[in-house]
């Protein structure tokens, strides 16, 4: 019951995951060797940018780890990877420039990201019980938990799809004032183009892969006629 054909489903997406995290970190790795030739570090671009956009109360914090980067909408903080924030390399401006698209959208209540926090604590939910209310479900012969399962993973799927037009939003964000406020000529512009797409591809293969594990619950409940054998 545990094993069949839909198991089957879960391949291309493990396949693009995989792609896609090598992908990242090798051209993080690349661009991250190419210095910015105006020598700006990603704290200078991102206090920038902060400013520009009247955020002067959002702090740049360090933050341990690599590709660690990230936006705290709860505490109001970008927070950076010590790479990035002491870095001026196409990567390190880059990654910086897309933290703070982060902080612009949740300052100018940009749509997406406010579903996709507002759907947070459900999905953190979702997350511990819906696989294991689905197969106890299927132990005990319910459909009622089954079912049950299958709405709080739709409720992870939901935020890994609404998550991709806050990704590459921020990213198109970071693009455009890197360029326009001249922290970037044209050609430095595609290195870290590059390393944004890139880390753009790792939320598809996120999206993908939650897709895929939505449709093998499906095919497993027998609701798209899969559970006969
Ligand atoms: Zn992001």
């Amino acid at each position: 019951m545990f094993f069949g054909f839909w198991d089957f489903v879960l391949i291309p997406a493990i396949l693009v995951s995989l792609y896609a995290s090598s992908k990242v970190n090798s051209t993080y790795k690349q661009y991250s060797q190419v210095p910015s030739k105006r020598g700006f570090t990603g704290a200078d671009v991102a206090r920038f940018i902060l400013n520009q956009n009247g955020l002067h109360d959002v702090p740049i914090e360090v933050t341990g780890g690599h590709l660690s980067d990230h936006y705290d909408p709860r505490a109001r903080v970008v927070r950076l990877s010590q790479d990035v924030y002491y870095g001026s390399s196409l990567a390190s401006l880059g990654v910086a420039a897309h933290e703070v698209g982060h902080a612009v959208q949740h300052d100018t209540g940009y749509l997406p990201l406010y579903v996709r926090n507002t759907v947070i604590p459900v999905t953190q939910f979702g997350s511990t019980a819906a696989i294991p209310l689905f197969i106890l479900g299927i132990f005990v012969s319910s459909e009622t938990l089954m079912g049950l399962g299958i709405v709080l993973f739709s409720a992870i799927v939901f935020f890994q799809m609404v998550t991709l037009p806050v990704e590459f939003n921020a990213s198109s964000r970071a693009l455009a004032t890197l360029g326009g406020e001249g922290f970037l000529d044209e050609v430095e512009l595609k290195g870290t183009s590059k390393v944004l797409q890139a880390a753009a591809l790792t939320y598809v293969a996120a999206a993908l892969t939650s897709v895929m594990e939505l449709l093998r619950l499906l095919l497993m409940s027998g609701i798209l006629g899969g559970s006969d054998d």
